[in-house]
């Protein structure tokens, strides 16, 4: 018993021995060669910042190749001073027309187009907001159009509708605005009428409608910015809103609407197109939707040479450093470039340079054709 506990003893003891002698060296080295590594943490999704090794022409467009109109555009309240600046700032990259959609109604209508117009007509054009003010009043949408069509003879050239609208709106009793609400169909009606466009901005990204968890592709957006989710406790489903809005289509087929940021299915081309074959008064802007036809530039390019009747420019957020980004996607093919807006997209994206042809009814034709006033002189045939 005892000399056999012994042997077992001094055998184990051999044997630890033995893999101490091969282990420690290598585990030794081992440890030396992947220190850096090892001593790092796992990087945060903010401090992960790659640059790409990616060797490759790059086309860095600093002015459209053509002048264009920008159809989204928001300046509260210019002053003559930013009026100025702006015309310098437009006139280096080419920005023919501005069109401010955040002009107010009645006065401050008045005012913006005085400042903005009055000293350089040709160059900006002024859309009307709705005022919600007396909403809960029995003829509100009446007084809309009526309010409006005082709004165009003062100079407004369009109708901008803000997200609220079927969203935040609601009636004293709490009841939602719906985006097909009867009540505002005589201001629909009115702009067949004055022959004007209504720019409407309905809904969100739908991810802001999905889970805020670590599959939501806007997760980064909705960490830095938490009021733009959409939860569903306190927000009706994104395809509820598309519901709406597409009955708001239906329902005035001789308003012609421009859904705002690509009708907010840049993610799905597809089904933008099934939209604009369902309604021939629907149009869209590509305002701060970019990285989305960016990162599928072969169905960018193929979508945008299809509907090219109905896209137009525009931006949002006004910074004259940013249109670039839209030169170079639409102008160019090259590859996989940094976007300008991290929390729009963490991806890269790609040219996908659409003949001159469609250029020229993205950039301002389609403007032209829709907007009523502005100067076709100043545009190539
Ligand atoms: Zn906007």
């Amino acid at each position: 018993m005892n000399s056999r506990r012994t042997i077992t003893l001094f055998s184990i003891i051999c044997v630890a021995i033995f893999a101490a002698l091969i282990v420690w060296p290598r585990s030794a080295t081992t440890q030396q060669e992947q220190a850096p590594q090892e001593k790092q943490q796992t990087p945060t999704i903010d401090e992960y910042q790659p640059k790409s090794t990616l060797v490759i022409t790059e086309h860095k467009i600093e002015r459209a190749k053509f002048p264009f109109i920008d159809i989204h555009s928001h300046h509260w309240n210019p002053t003559p001073e930013e009026v100025e600046r702006l015309v310098k700032e437009m006139d280096t990259i080419n920005l023919r027309v501005m069109v401010n959609l955040s002009g107010g109604t009645g006065e401050e209508l008045k005012k913006t187009v005085a400042v903005m117009k009055g000293r350089y007509p040709d160059r900006f054009v002024v859309f009307a907001n709705m005022s919600y003010d007396d909403l809960n009043t029995p003829g509100f949408g009446k007084r809309v159009a009526a309010r409006l069509e005082q709004d165009v003879r003062n100079g407004a050239q369009g109708l901008k509708i803000f997200k609220n609208f079927g969203m935040d709106l609601k009636y004293a009793g709490g009841e939602r605005v719906h985006v097909d609400d009867p009540e505002f169909d005589a201001v629909f009606e009115k702009c067949a009428e004055l022959k004007i466009p209504v720019l409407i901005h309905v809904a969100e990204p739908s991810a802001f409608f999905d889970p805020w968890d670590y599959h939501n592709e806007r997760w980064q957006e909705l960490k830095e910015f938490p009021g733009r989710a959409r939860p569903p406790a306190r927000y009706p489903p994104f395809e509820t809103l598309m519901t709406e809005r597409n009955h708001l289509f239906a329902k005035h087929p001789k308003t012609n609407f421009i859904a705002a940021h690509l009708g907010f299915h840049g993610n799905d081309l597809e089904r933008l197109g099934k939209l604009f074959d369902s309604y021939a008064n629907v149009y869209v802007d590509i305002a701060a939707v970019l990285a989305e036809l960016g990162r599928q530039p072969y169905s960018a390019h193929d979508f945008l040479v299809k509907y090219q009747d109905r896209v137009l420019m525009g931006k949002d957020i006004y910074e004259v450093n940013e249109y670039k980004w839209y030169f170079r996607a639409l102008e160019t093919r090259d590859e996989y470039f940094e976007y300008y807006r991290k929390r729009h997209a963490f991806w890269r994206i790609y040219g996908f340079q659409v003949p001159d042809e469609v250029l020229k009814k993205v950039y301002y034709k389609n403007a032209l054709k829709l907007v009523p006033g502005i100067d076709a002189k100043a545009f190539p045939e």
